[in-house]
């Protein structure tokens, strides 16, 4: 972690998280559903995170997703309830 990390000081909106990343919802969705899928390690670049960790990304982004999908068919009202926790409780950086 480090104070000056904008994903470090993401706050309370983690959708999951693993033992090597979290997954967050867009503050400004492309679609509705848009996560972000942030490794823990602090890295210029996707090929500098380990196999391990790439391991553990790729699978917070397939069990995030199936949550999601199984949620917004089951739930009318989740991404409005979602959206509106995120906008009451803002990331720090915005
Ligand atoms: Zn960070």
């Amino acid at each position: 972690m480090a104070a000056d990390c904008i994903f470090c000081r993401n706050g309370d909106n983690t959708l999951q998280k693993n033992e090597a990343a979290y997954a967050v919802l867009s503050w400004s969705p492309a679609t509705p559903g848009h996560f972000l899928a942030v490794p823990f390690d602090h890295a210029e670049s996707f090929a500098q995170l380990s196999g391990r960790n790439l391991s553990f990304l790729f699978s917070l982004i397939e069990s995030t997703y199936d949550v999601l999908f199984e949620r917004l068919k089951s739930e009318d009202d989740f991404l409005a309830k979602c959206y509106e926790d995120l906008f009451e409780n803002p990331p720090l950086h915005h």
